[in-house]
C-alpha cells in the first residue's frame, strides 16, 4: 500500500546552539550496528566498557558510574530523588533555568528547599553558600556548573570544600561541562555528577551519565524509604549494571554503541586536548564577536568555552536572525531563556562542532546579517 508518509530527509544542519551538537559519523555507524539482546555477552561486554571509559571521562575511581536511560533532566532527577528523602534540607544554587529546574524536583521529592540565587549571568558566591550553610545545615547542597541559559561556569573547588566542611553531599550538573572543559570527580570531591550525551559529548540525546560517591551511597543505602523514582532507583540499577545482572529495563542497546563509541573519540583525542581545543575556539568565537560590535553577557573570567552567550545588539531583530542562519546558512544558533529572552543569542561550540570552520561560519554569517 502507498501511504502518504515519505522516506525521512533530514537537512544536514550545523547545530551550534545549546545542544544537541553535531555527531561524528562513526557515532551514526555505530548506531546502525546489529540488535542484540541486553543480557548478550557481546552487549554486557560492551556495558562494562561503558562504564570504564566514563569513569576515564569524569575522573573518577567511583565503581558506581552508568548512563542513565533517558536525556540530560533524567540524569538530574536520579541525582536528586536518590539522594534526597523526605524532610531533607536541601540547598540549590540558582543562576539560570537549571538551577530553578533542580528546585522543583527538590520539592517534589519532599525536600525542605532553601535557595541562594544570584544574578542570571553572575557566577554563585562560595562565601554566601558558607553563610546560608551555617544557619541552614543542608544534607545536600546543588549546583550547575555550566549553565546553560546563561553560559556561566561555576567555580567548584572552592565551593566544594565549604560543603564538605558543613558534612553535606555535593551534587553538581554537569551536562554541558563534560567532554569539554575540565570535570574532575575525585579531586574536587564531587558527590554526584551527571551529565548528558548530546552536549559536549557529542552523541545523539537520550542518555545521561551519572556518577555516586562512596558518600553518596551511603546516604542511599541508609535511606528509610524506598527512593520515590522506580525507574531512576540506583539500588536496583546498580543490579542491572554490575556483576549481578538482573533485569530491570532493557538498555537502549543502539544508544549505548553510541555512547561508547562517542565516549572513544573523547579518549583518543584526549581530556586534555579537548579542553584545550574548546578553550581555543571559544576564544577565536569571543574575538571575532567583539571586532563585529558585539559583547558578552559573561564576564570573562566566568564563561563556559561551549556555550557563549552573545548580547543581541539593538538594530537586530532576534528572532528573524535566527531564522535567516537556518534557512540560508543551515545553522542553529540558541535563543535567550526566562529573563534573557530576546536580550541573548546562544552560540554552541560543543565536541563535534567545535570546529575553526564553524567559528568562521558563525562569524562570517553574523557579519552578513547584522
Ligand atoms: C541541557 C541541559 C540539561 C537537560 O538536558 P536534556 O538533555 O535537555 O534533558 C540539564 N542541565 C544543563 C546544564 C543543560 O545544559
Amino acid at each position: 500500500m502507498t501511504i502518504k508518509y515519505q522516506d525521512l530527509s533530514i537537512p544536514k544542519r550545523i547545530l551550534l546552539g545549546p545542544g544537541p551538537s553535531n555527531i561524528s559519523p562513526r557515532i551514526s555507524n555505530a548506531m546502525s550496528q546489529n540488535m542484540v539482546g541486553h543480557l548478550d555477552p557481546v552487549f554486557l561486554a560492551i556495558m562494562e566498557e561503558v562504564q570504564e571509559m566514563l569513569r576515564s571521562v569524569f575522573m573518577t575511581e567511583n565503581r558506581f558510574t552508568i548512563p542513565i536511560s533517558g536525556t540530560g533532566s533524567a540524569g538530574m532527577e536520579s541525582a536528586l530523588v536518590n539522594t534526597i528523602e523526605k524532610g531533607d534540607p536541601v540547598l540549590v544554587c540558582v543562576n539560570g533555568v537549571f538551577g530553578t529546574r533542580m528546585c522543583d524536583i527538590v520539592e517534589r521529592c519532599g525536600g525542605v528547599l532553601k535557595r541562594i540565587d544570584a544574578e542570571w549571568g553572575r557566577p554563585i558566591d562560595a562565601e554566601l553558600v558558607r553563610q546560608t550553610l551555617e544557619d541552614f545545615p543542608a544534607r545536600i547542597v546543588a549546583v550547575v556548573h555550566a549553565e546553560t541559559s546563561t553560559g556561566v561556569l561555576q567555580p567548584l573547588e572552592e565551593l566544594s570544600r565549604i560543603v564538605h566542611e558543613h558534612g553535606s553531599l555535593l551534587i553538581v550538573d554537569a551536562v554541558t561541562s563534560l567532554g569539554g572543559t575540565e570535570v574532575k570527580i575525585d579531586d574536587w570531591g564531587i558527590d554526584v555528577c551527571y551529565s548528558g550525551t548530546q552536549k559536549c559529548l557529542s552523541c545523539p540525546p537520550g542518555l545521561a551519565p551519572i556518577t555516586f560517591s562512596a558518600g553518596a551511597i551511603e546516604k542511599l543505602r541508609n535511606r528509610k524509604e524506598a527512593v520515590q523514582s522506580w525507574y531512576l532507583d540506583m539500588t536496583m540499577l546498580e543490579k542491572y549494571w554490575g556483576p549481578e545482572r538482573v533485569y530491570h529495563h532493557t538498555a537502549p542497546i543502539s544508544m549505548i554503541y553510541a555512547l561508547r563509541e562517542s565516549l572513544r573519540l573523547v579518549l583518543e583525542e584526549g581530556l586534555q586536548k579537548r579542553w584545550k581545543r574548546h578553550r581555543k575556539y571559544h576564544n577565536d568565537l569571543v574575538s571575532g564577536l567583539e571586532k563585529l560590535g558585539l559583547s558578552m553577557l559573561v564576564e570573562e573570567k566566568y564563561r563556559t568555552p561551549m556555550l557563549n552567550s552573545v548580547i543581541i545588539p539593538e538594530t537586530a531583530d532576534d528572532a528573524s536572525v535566527r531564522q535567516q542562519l537556518l534557512n540560508e546558512y543551515n545553522i542553529e544558533i540558541g535563543s535567550g531563556l526566562g529573563p534573557l529572552k530576546g536580550k541573548i543569542w546562544r552560540i554552541g561550540l560543543m565536541g563535534h562542532s567545535c570546529t575553526k570552520e564553524n567559528v568562521d561560519l558563525i562569524l562570517f554569517a553574523l557579519n552578513k546579517l547584522l
